[in-house]
């Protein structure tokens, strides 16, 4: 399959972008090198934002939802790639070949939202688990847990949602948090503290096994008491940290460690253009608004560049 684009980063700009390029009917695909979508916004999540227009107060959790739920209307025409990072990049005459660390996509524009870098899980503080099989980060196939006693460790969305996954799928699945309170939708936390086991105030301590865990320690954090939980396969959602990006593999021109953009948001390159924050123009501002806005031109430019006739096509 040959796309007309390829997105990278499911943050702000290229989730609003991702929604754009499906409005403009231009055959894209989006790539998220984490388990999550919402780039920066996962970073602080319960904190207010003050400065998106049309909102008095929204918090960042929501904004996110909401850039996804917006753009989730258009899935199956702009599909969504998460835990693919894009590596590098291969120029042909006309087309470009990315290369991910989920195979290549052949693609004739890219756009780069990669922002302030990737986002990589925060992973479990326990020596041990590291040359464990059993305990992950993301998840690829659901079958894998198959009557299995699944362990759910972390309080937000993602954790919450994937343990209610599980359970259908699973033989048990207990979730557990430090925190009595989660910071997942109420709706949800509900739903689980019905539909499954829910451990809290818990924190992982120890991990019992040699390849595989057999057992995860967990202490109470108000009585520390130690409880010993069996376990076929351990999910860890305890958020994501960023990871600074490199920019010279794009070998497009950058000014202040930030990708120089014309006013179409294009890069030195033809056919790879950039939004968001990792970009530089006079008078750049790194602010969410700034990055749809870049988004909503970039698109606007590479429907351009397909389709030099076409009137664009935004609905209003
Ligand atoms: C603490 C904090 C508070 C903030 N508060 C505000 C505020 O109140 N108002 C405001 O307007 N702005 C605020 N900002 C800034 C705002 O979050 C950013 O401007 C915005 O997130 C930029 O969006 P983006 O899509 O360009 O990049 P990002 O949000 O950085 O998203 C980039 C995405 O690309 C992915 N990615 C990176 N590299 C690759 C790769 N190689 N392959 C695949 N995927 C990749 C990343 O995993 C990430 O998901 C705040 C920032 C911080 C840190």
């Amino acid at each position: 399959m040959i796309y007309d684009l390829v997105i990278i980063g499911a943050g702000p700009a290229g989730l609003y972008a991702a929604t754009c390029a499906a409005m403009n009917k231009i055959k894209a695909v989006i790539i998220e090198s984490s388990s999550e979508y919402g780039g920066q916004l996962t970073l602080y999540r319960e904190k207010t934002i003050y400065d998106m227009p049309g909102f008095a107060r929204i918090n960042a959790n929501d904004l996110a939802n909401n850039l996804f739920e917006q753009y989730k209307e258009y899935e199956n025409e702009v599909p969504l790639h998460m835990n693919t990072q894009a590596t590098g990049v291969e120029e042909h005459d006309d087309h470009y070949v990315l290369h991910t660390n989920q195979g290549l996509f052949i693609t004739k524009t890219i756009l780069l939202a990669n922002g302030g870098g990737m986002f990589a899980p925060k992973k479990l503080e326990i020596t041990e688990a590291e040359a464990m099989n059993n305990i992950f980060y993301f998840v690829k196939d659901t079958s894998q847990f198959k009557g299995k006693d699944v362990i759910v460790l972390g309080g937000g969305d993602s954790a919450v949602d994937w343990a209610l996954t599980l359970v259908d799928i699973a033989k048990s699945v207990t979730l557990i948090h430090r925190r009595h309170d989660f910071r997942a939708h109420q709706h949800n936390v509900d739903d689980a503290r019905k539909r499954l086991n829910v451990m809290t105030p818990f924190v992982a301590k120890d991990v019992i096994g040699v390849e595989s865990a057999k057992a995860l320690i967990v202490e109470n954090m108000e009585t520390k008491e130690l409880v010993s939980i069996q376990t076929d396969a351990i999910l860890v959602f305890y958020g994501v940290s960023p990871v600074k990006s490199k920019m010279d593999q794009w070998a497009v021109d950058v000014k202040d460690n930030s990708i120089l953009v014309s006013p179409n948001m294009q890069t030195s390159r033809k056919g790879i253009y950039a939004v968001g924050n990792s970009v530089f123009y006079e008078g750049k501002l790194r602010m969410i608004v700034t990055a749809l806005g870049e988004a909503a031109t970039a698109i606007g430019a590479i429907t351009k560049f397909f389709y030099p006739e076409k009137t664009l096509t935004y609905k209003h």
